[in-house]
C-alpha cells in the first residue's frame, strides 16, 4: 500500500494543530449573565447591562431545559457539510417553524421589569403570530433592521441566539473541514460579533471569530479585515487602561471595524458582554467616520436600550 511517511515534525505539526470550530460551553448564557451584571458595578451603563443579564438568564433556563423541537433533518446537514455548506443556514432555517418553540418558552422564562418599554415590547411578541415573528426574524438575521421595530431586537436576538446554540450543540461537527478566509460563520453563515485572541496553551495567541448568531468561534489569522481581508494598515484603536481588554481592528480599506477581545488583558472576558460595555469605543470610532460591520443581537443599532 502506498503512502506518505511523516517526518518527526510534520507529525508534531498535526498533532498540535489547533482546532478550527470551537464549540460555546453549555453555561455560554449563564456565563454572559454573571459577566455583564459584574461589568454593570460603577459603568454609566449599568441599568442597560443589568437588563441584559436577565435576557441571558433566561436564554440559559430556556437552554438547560428546551422545549420539544423537530429534529434536524440530518440528510440536510451531511449534505451541507460535505458541501462546505453552513449546516444552520440561518436565512434559511428563519423560515420555519422550529425555533418558534423556543420563542415561546424563552418569553414564558423571562421575567419582566418593571419598564414600560420593555413591557410594551415583550407584549408585542408575545401577540405577534408565527408569521409577523418570522418575518421580523428574517429581517433581523439578514440586518435589515429598519424592517423591524427597534425595541424588539434584544429580546427577539436573544430568543434566535437561544435557538441556534441549542441546534450547535445538537450538532455533530466531526465531518466539518477547515477552510481559510472564512467571514462568516461555517456552522449557521452568521457575521461574526467580535474576535477573540486566546491566550492559553495550543490556542495562545490564535484569534477565533465568534458567531452573532450560534455562539460558535471559527479561526480566522490575526492581522487581515474580517470585512474585506484586508491585510494593509490595520490599526488597533482602545482606549488607555479600559478593563475589558477590547481593541477595535480598524481598517482603512473598507473603513470597517470590529471588536477584538484580547483574553490576554481580561482572562474573565466573554465577547458578547465585553462587547456591549465598550459602545463608548463604539460611539468614538462612528465620530472618527469608521462603521460597525459587526452585529450584536441584543443591541439594535443606534445604542437603544
Ligand atoms: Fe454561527
Ligand atoms: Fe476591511
Amino acid at each position: 500500500m502506498a503512502g506518505t511517511i511523516l517526518e518527526p515534525g510534520q507529525i508534531e505539526a498535526a498533532a498540535s494543530k489547533p482546532p478550527f470550530i470551537n464549540l460555546p460551553p453549555s453555561d455560554l448564557f449563564a456565563l454572559r449573565s454573571e459577566r455583564l451584571h459584574r461589568l454593570a458595578d460603577d459603568h454609566p451603563l449599568a441599568a442597560y447591562l443589568r437588563l441584559l443579564a436577565d435576557v441571558c438568564k433566561a436564554q440559559q433556563q430556556v437552554l438547560d431545559n428546551p422545549p420539544p423541537t423537530a429534529p434536524l433533518d440530518e440528510r440536510r446537514t451531511r449534505e451541507s457539510l460535505r458541501h462546505d455548506l453552513p449546516p444552520l443556514a440561518a436565512d434559511t432555517l428563519v423560515r420555519d417553524d422550529a425555533w418558534l418553540p423556543l420563542l415561546d418558552a424563552w418569553l414564558e422564562a423571562y421575567v419582566v421589569p418593571d419598564n414600560p418599554a420593555v413591557a410594551a415590547a415583550i407584549n408585542q411578541l408575545r401577540e405577534a403570530d408565527s408569521g409577523q415573528r418570522k418575518a421580523w426574524a428574517v429581517a433581523l438575521v439578514s440586518g435589515q433592521y429598519d424592517s423591524l421595530p427597534p425595541a424588539l431586537v434584544p429580546f427577539l436576538g436573544a430568543t434566535l441566539q437561544l435557538a441556534w446554540s441549542h441546534r450547535l450543540l445538537q450538532l455533530d461537527l466531526s465531518a466539518m473541514r477547515e477552510r481559510e478566509d472564512q467571514t462568516h460563520c461555517p456552522c449557521c453563515g452568521a457575521p461574526p460579533m467580535a474576535g477573540i485572541i486566546r491566550h492559553r496553551a495550543q490556542l495562545n495567541g490564535l484569534r477565533y471569530l465568534v458567531c452573532s448568531l450560534c455562539a460558535c468561534e471559527w479561526h480566522y489569522v490575526r492581522l487581515k479585515c474580517s470585512h474585506c481581508r484586508s491585510t494593509k494598515k490595520l490599526d488597533y484603536l482602545h482606549f488607555e487602561g479600559s478593563p475589558q481588554g477590547v481593541k477595535a481592528e480598524v481598517c482603512p480599506d473598507c473603513n470597517g471595524y470590529l471588536k477584538q477581545l484580547y483574553l490576554e488583558l481580561a482572562p474573565d472576558g466573554e465577547s458578547l458582554s465585553a462587547d456591549l460595555a465598550t459602545l463608548d469605543l463604539d460611539l468614538l470610532l462612528a465620530e472618527q467616520g469608521y462603521n460597525r460591520q459587526a452585529p450584536n443581537l441584543l443591541l439594535a443599532p443606534g445604542g437603544d436600550a
